[in-house]
């Protein structure tokens, strides 16, 4: 009785965190699951990395230039997001939200700027990010509406 208890808290933690864990989808077709980026001579890609004097807010996934991007999640995208707003080649992007998540995801052209997604769709490509920061672990730049950390939703 006892042991079948134990067993059943186990079970249910792994259950718990198994589902914590992976929430989202696959985000670009250039890698067979998502990968944060480490560290090259621009920067790293983890959550709250330095970036010069402020942190990094968001969890950068490996993806070359042109690659296919997929939505993480199933929702709607609400709306265009850029991250610089300077018009550079890789200033464009999209805020998702749904299923209980919003994110905005940078330095991809986007197939639209607003409407329905499902997990796992297409929602763009990849801009060329190498034009802009040479040599840099090209990336889709994911984060939290609310700039909390999505690292374990990967
Ligand atoms: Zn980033």
């Amino acid at each position: 009785m006892k042991m079948h208890r134990v067993t059943a808290v186990v079970i249910l933690l792994v259950a718990i965190s198994t589902a914590a864990a992976a929430q989202w989808g696959r985000v670009c077709s250039s890698q067979s699951s998502n990968k944060i980026r480490g560290c090259d001579s621009h920067g790293c890609g983890r959550y709250n990395a330095p970036r010069g004097s402020r942190k990094h807010k968001g969890v950068d996934v490996v993806c070359t230039d042109g690659s296919e991007v997929y939505a993480p999640f199933t929702g709607n995208i609400d709306k265009q997001a850029k991250p610089y707003g300077n018009g550079n080649a890789i200033d464009d992007g999209v805020q998702l939200s749904g299923s209980g998540f919003c994110i905005k995801m940078f330095y991809i052209k986007p197939i639209k700027y607003r409407g329905s997604i499902k997990k796992g769709e297409k929602i763009g490509v990849l801009l060329p990010m190498q034009r802009v920061y040479r040599g840099i672990i090209s990336h889709v730049h994911i984060q939290n509406c609310d700039l909390s950390d999505p690292t374990s939703n990967l």
